[in-house]
């Protein structure tokens, strides 16, 4: 407790009291603070001033007055408490230090810029990120309006723009987080940022400053271009997706209909790429998908639009330039860059292409139906034989339904046994002896009567259930051969055709393997069929399936011979019994010279390989002596028999063929 006196200001007297250090003096110009405020206060005040020792040192006190006494105007008595409150003072300052290190550290270790100014607009503030992000070093900074720091442009515009600080200090207001906005480095490269700015403000709301916060969102501006990339291509090809193709067709609609121009959509389906990705897997399958996707590239013009839809099928967009579009020879030119061998890995894989043409304004007039025609068309490019192209036709779509039809009842007629064998014999052309049959299958439809092949299997084989009706006939075809066999007939070998799906699956051996042992048939009775054009797709791996099959003893043929495109070379690697050569050959073997020709060479090859020769189709007596001249071992055809039921063959077993 110290008391003083004010008429004696120079001389403080100081009483001390217990836990509080007595103070000597106090700075007269502090005293005289502390007494005004008291003169104004009337009273009570607690306040913090500078003491001075006697040896001159300073330190902080805490002051505490209380008016004692009042006795008359200019007399006044008071007692005031000091306290040294260095301890106190020096703990207040450590807490600061600290929170001002925490700060600092906290700022300098988030990735965002951060920056303040005073209210004249030059900052006084930039941590490590702002240093970075803008090219300034904090000691260059320092004391610099912050539009030479921060230059800003609009990402759209590319025009100057008022960075967020600015707009702060100008509005007094918090600027709100704009994402259109490009930040210049100070070596000229370009950052997109996201930037928002707050007033700072001191005790009484007056503005003070300004801190500003920069966002890198270039990353994430990336990441959404990606993404939107990435919901507009195909991710295999890079190539246009549905999506967007669907929005380039409406968007060259418009065009086509101002300029009275045309527009034409090929809609392309691989051959067979089915049975590529179950044989040799998907990566190879995609690998082939991206070497279709670059071929097709390729060979079209940067204005085309090539899209993929999914799986193998692929959408070209043309439109009309200077001169109306030629899609005859762009899908030639498509149909002949594809068919050129693809090499994938150890792979060379051939593949051909289906396509469907449809034109605007002529087929549809809108993106949905254009592409719907030119994919009906694409069908037909199939039907007429794969590795062509057909031009859509309204009654087209009439037939595209019955095919849908088909396909659907298709999957009951197994369950509802509608399915049934035929049998054509192939005949010795010198004894005239049945040497075996071929089991063909035939489809005893409720509504439409009995359908040939034709009809369904290439149906079967897109959808496939070609593989629960290839292990049907497989089935059906050992166990009647094993009947008529018990039955004391001599129906020699049972010819299987085998498609493409069922011959590359991984079970497919073992499969024959079980049907065989399941029918008691002995392997040597079976024959089977592959197609050239299967067994030429994947060469490589054909001769394993064709060497297991072998060593089981199964008699192998390579039917419709001369419709692929055969290496001789593989040829003579296939571990192969049978040459069945296509019947477009032999129907007119005497006619044209050089289909005699082929056949002579086809027979005399097969014979110097020791592989039997069969001629399919053989319809007329003077093919039959062209044969026989040309000594063709087998035949089979209409002048023998048509394909019959197997109670007929059973009857023809018996009676024989006479006809040579
Ligand atoms: P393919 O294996 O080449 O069978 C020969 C085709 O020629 C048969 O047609 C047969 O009826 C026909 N044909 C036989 N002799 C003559 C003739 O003298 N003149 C004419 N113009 N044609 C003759 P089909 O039965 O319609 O079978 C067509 C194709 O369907 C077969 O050709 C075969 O590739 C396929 N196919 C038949 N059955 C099956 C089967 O069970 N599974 C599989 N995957 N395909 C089958
Ligand atoms: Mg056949
Ligand atoms: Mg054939």
């Amino acid at each position: 407790m110290m008391r003083f006196n004010l008429d004696n200001k120079n001389s403080i007297m100081t009483e001390q009291t217990a836990g509080w250090r007595c103070m000597v003096a106090l700075h007269l110009e502090d005293l005289r603070h502390c007494m005004e405020f008291l003169a104004i206060a009337y009273g009570a005040g607690s306040l913090y001033q500078i003491g001075l020792r006697r040896d001159g040192a300073e330190f902080p006190i805490g002051l505490r007055i209380r008016t004692m006494k009042y006795n008359d105007p200019g007399n006044y008595e008071f007692c005031a408490l000091l306290r040294d409150i260095t301890d106190q003072k020096n703990s207040e300052r450590r807490l600061f230090y600290l929170e001002k290190a925490r700060a600092e550290i906290s700022l300098n270790s988030i990735r965002d810029a951060v920056i303040g100014t005073d209210i004249t607009g030059r900052i006084d503030y930039l941590n490590r990120a702002a240093e970075n992000m803008t090219g300034w070093s904090r000691n260059e900074a320092l004391g610099r309006p912050v539009s030479d720091v921060v230059q800003i442009i609009n990402r759209v515009t590319r025009k100057r723009d008022l960075n967020s600080i600015e707009i702060v200090l100008q509005s007094n207001t918090h600027s709100v987080a704009s994402t259109d906005t490009v930040l210049i480095r100070r070596d000229g490269s370009e950052v997109t940022i996201e930037d928002s700015a707050a007033p700072l403000r001191d005790e009484n709301k007056q503005l003070t400053g300004a801190v500003m916060v920069l966002h890198d969102i270039s990353a994430a501006r990336t990441m959404t271009m990606k993404m939107a990339h990435l919901t507009q291509h195909d991710f295999l090809t890079n190539l246009p997706n549905r999506l967007l193709l669907n929005d380039r067709i409406t968007q060259a609609i418009i065009h086509a209909e101002r300029r009275d121009t045309q527009l034409v959509v090929l809609f392309l389906d691989l051959d067979n790429f089915k049975h590529i990705n179950d044989s040799l897997g998907h990566a190879i399958g995609d690998k082939l998908l991206q070497s279709v996707a670059q071929r097709l590239c390729a060979c079209m013009r940067i204005s085309d639009t090539i899209s993929r839809q999914g799986g193998d099928e692929f959408v070209i967009l043309l439109t009309e330039e200077n001169q109306p579009i030629d899609a005859t020879r762009i899908a030639e030119k498509i149909l002949s860059n594809l068919s050129v061998p693809h090499a994938i890995d150890q792979h060379m894989l051939h593949v051909t292409t289906s396509i469907g043409i449809s034109t605007y304004p002529d087929d549809a007039k809108n993106a949905e139906t254009l592409i719907k025609n030119a994919d009906t068309a694409m069908y037909y490019a199939k039907e007429k034989g794969r590795n062509s192209y057909q031009y859509f036709k309204s009654d087209m779509n009439v037939r595209a339904v019955e095919r849908q039809a088909i396909e659907s009842s298709l999957r009951l007629a197994l369950e509802r046994n509608e399915l049934i064998l035929y049998y054509q014999p192939k005949v010795n052309l010198k004894s005239g002896k049945i040497t075996g049959a071929e089991a063909l299958i035939r489809w005893q439809h409720p509504d439409r009567g009995l359908l040939l092949p034709n009809r369904f299997v290439p149906v079967a084989e897109e959808c496939g259930l070609i593989i629960q009706i290839g292990r049907w006939v497989l089935r059906e075809a050992c166990v009647q051969n094993r009947k008529w066999f018990l039955a004391g007939l001599h129906p020699g070998s049972i010819a299987v055709n085998i498609s493409a799906l069922e011959f590359r699956r991984m079970d497919f051996v073992e499969e024959v393997g079980t049907i065989l042992k399941d029918s008691d048939l002995p392997p040597e009775s079976l024959q089977l069929e592959i197609t050239e054009s299967v067994l030429m797709r994947d060469a490589e791996s054909s001769i394993m399936v064709l060497q297991q099959l072998k060593n089981m003893g199964v008699q192998l043929a390579v039917d419709d011979f001369g419709t692929g495109y055969s290496s001789l070379s593989y040829l003579h690697q296939f571990p192969i019994d049978v040459l069945k050569i296509d019947q477009s050959f032999v129907q007119d073997i005497v006619t044209d010279q050089d289909n005699g020709v082929i056949v002579s060479a086809v027979i005399a090859m097969g014979n110097s390989l020791k592989q039997q020769v069969v001629a399919e189709g053989v319809e007329q007596k003077n093919q039959l002596s062209f044969l026989q001249g040309q000594h063709c071992e087998e035949g089979q055809g209409y002048l023998f028999s048509r394909p019959i039921c197997a109670e007929q063959f059973a009857l023809l077993l018996k009676t024989g063929i006479n006809c040579i």
